[in-house]
């Protein structure tokens, strides 16, 4: 296949620009994860997370981009955003809290009053899930670790201006249709929700002032996208030995390429997959594969690339605006 090689030298740009932001405080965009040492951790072991990817560093910039879209559109619309990117800061007794506020907005329902609102861009299956959802803050957390995210940070932005509503505005990847959803943050579900991640929140400051770390949660689709998982998750537990497999990524990305039908030609399929299966004969637990990761289970093994559609944070614009 021919190609002018203009998304490598994309690649070899974006690899470049792959930079961690050591956390000297609880990211607002991130207090809602589900495991305290993960919260911990970004404290304490800064260097030790594993660097992103170049595909979760381009899931940032799209994310990135898009927002300057839903500006522009808002802008368009006659919608005034105000006080953009304000900074928030919550200290309480052992923790602080810090993040940015997209911006303001005038709530029509709120007698001109403004409220907080947080742009995220999102697959288009998440963003039907949203106007379908009924009771929107549930439905996120139910789902994947990096939408459990999204409602204590709207309500932290919410809380820490003193204001009883705030808004997502949400933004379609794929069609660029944009919509908002409100929050009431009195509501008594609400309130509880919020009272528990302060709880949480002083729970993760006094691990970090003791130097102490949270037990490790049970859950691998949570640690497989975790950047302590290399140092965390061997000593998890005998039976979940982890390995690393140098030099299968490119067979799993193959496989995955032909299974989406992206490439013809099945007998290709059949000798890739038994040259995986070949490499992980015996093993047990988990495997990482440069960005995938191979869990065994009672029956065979699953597969999953931690850079997905979303990505670890949804629209991680925000992480990367929360990194200072
Ligand atoms: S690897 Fe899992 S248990 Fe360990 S810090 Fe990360 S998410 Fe938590």
């Amino acid at each position: 296949m021919i190609s002018l090689g203009i998304g490598e030298a994309i690649r070899e740009e974006t690899a470049k620009r792959i930079h961690s932001y050591p956390a000297r405080s609880i990211w607002a965009s991130r207090l809602g994860h589900p495991c305290e040492r993960h919260l911990v951790m970004a404290q304490l072991n800064p260097n030790d997370a594993a660097p992103h990817g170049v595909d979760l560093q381009s899931i940032f910039d799209l994310g990135s981009e898009l927002e300057k879209y839903v500006l522009r559109r808002m802008d368009a619309a006659g919608i005034q955003v105000i006080r953009a990117q304000e900074p928030l800061e919550w200290r309480d007794k052992g923790f602080l809290i810090t993040g940015r506020v997209d911006g303001m907005v005038v709530d029509p329902g709120g007698q001109g009053e403004a409220i907080p609102i947080e742009i995220k861009s999102c697959s288009a299956n998440n963003f039907r899930l949203m106007t379908q959802a009924e009771d929107i803050v549930a439905t996120m957390l139910g789902g994947p670790h990096y939408m459990q995210c999204y409602p204590a940070q709207l309500m932290l932005y919410a809380w820490s201006k003193g204001k009883s509503r705030a808004a997502w505005i949400f933004c379609d990847k794929v069609t660029g249709i944009i919509k908002d959803r409100v929050i009431e943050i009195e509501l008594p579900d609400h309130v509880e929700y919020m009272e528990s991640l302060l709880l949480k929140a002083a729970r993760v400051g006094g691990h970090v002032a003791a130097h102490t770390y949270p037990d490790r949660i049970d859950d691998w689709e949570v640690c497989a996208d975790c950047g302590w998982q290399q140092i965390c998750y061997p000593g998890k537990s005998e039976e979940d030995k982890l390995a690393l497999i140098d030099g299968m990524a490119p067979i799993l990305d193959e496989i995955a390429a032909l299974t989406a039908g992206m490439k013809p030609g099945n007998r290709r399929l059949g000798i890739l997959k038994e040259e995986r299966d070949k490499r992980i004969e015996g093993r047990e637990g988990i495997v990482i594969a440069g960005d995938w990761r191979g869990k065994k289970g009672k029956k065979s093994w699953s597969w999953k690339r931690v850079e997905g559609e979303d990505g670890p944070g949804g629209n991680l614009d925000a992480d990367t605006q929360d990194r200072r």
